[in-house]
């Protein structure tokens, strides 16, 4: 069984940008449903699952949408959780200069990201990834679509682009979102280990394992 990860931080500590009543929201309903369905669909497949991860590789292999959907919502949403730091960060070291690099400036960057963000037609994801060479491109991924399958990627940072992350505290306003989510809330000392990492520099994040514990209790029961 997977669990859904704990928050990194209060509900209120995204505020303005997300509200705590959008955190709520979006944690305890949308992402916990999403772990929930995950583990549901597993457990009446009766699979046992490795990391989830592979769950999402063997899901699009086999063109099992149902479960690809809930378990790559599921990782997107704790990566999601952990792209996001109360504190304003800036860019530092390798990754600025990457930054300045592949964008001119962290503001070129921004517009990269805001304008992929905005011109995303529906739901989806806007990603900031990295090669294994270390250079930085701006992508989006539809609906539950996610750069896990995309294995010479690794994400540095997302955000949510479906309306549930956005439309209480900013109704339509897509890109007064994008703008003010990227001003305020990029975990960016996380983005950098993930920039190391692209480049074979340490293991990049992984979703938390299955709890092999519960797992035990279920077959036992
Ligand atoms: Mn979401």
């Amino acid at each position: 069984m997977f669990t859904l990860p704990k928050l990194p931080y209060g509900y209120d500590a995204l505020e303005p940008v997300i509200s705590e009543r959008t955190l709520h929201f979006h944690y305890d309903k949308h992402h916990a449903t999403y772990v929930k369905t995950l583990n549901e669909l597993l457990e009446k497949a009766g699979k046992t699952p490795g990391t989830l991860e592979q769950t999402i590789v063997e899901a699009s292999k086999a063109g099992d949408k149902k479960l690809f959907n809930n378990a790559a919502q599921a990782w997107n949403h704790t990566f999601f959780w952990s792209s996001m730091t109360p504190h304003r960060e800036r860019p530092a070291g390798d990754l600025a200069k990457a930054i300045d690099a592949a964008f001119d400036s962290l503001d070129g960057l921004k517009k990269a990201f805001v304008t992929e963000g905005v011109g995303h037609f529906g739901s989806g994801w806007v990603w900031l990834v990295a090669d294994k060479s270390g250079t930085l491109a701006v992508r989006s991924t539809h609906d539950a679509d996610d750069t896990v399958i995309q294995s010479d990627l690794t994400p540095l940072m997302v955000c949510d682009l479906w309306e549930h992350a956005y439309y209480l505290d900013h109704q339509n306003d897509r890109k007064g979102f994008l703008e003010a989510w990227f001003d305020a809330l990029p975990h960016w000392e996380f983005a950098g280990y993930q920039f190391a990492a692209a480049k074979g520099n340490g293991e990049p994040w992984r979703h938390p394992a299955p709890d092999a514990g519960e797992q035990r209790n279920t077959r036992a029961g």
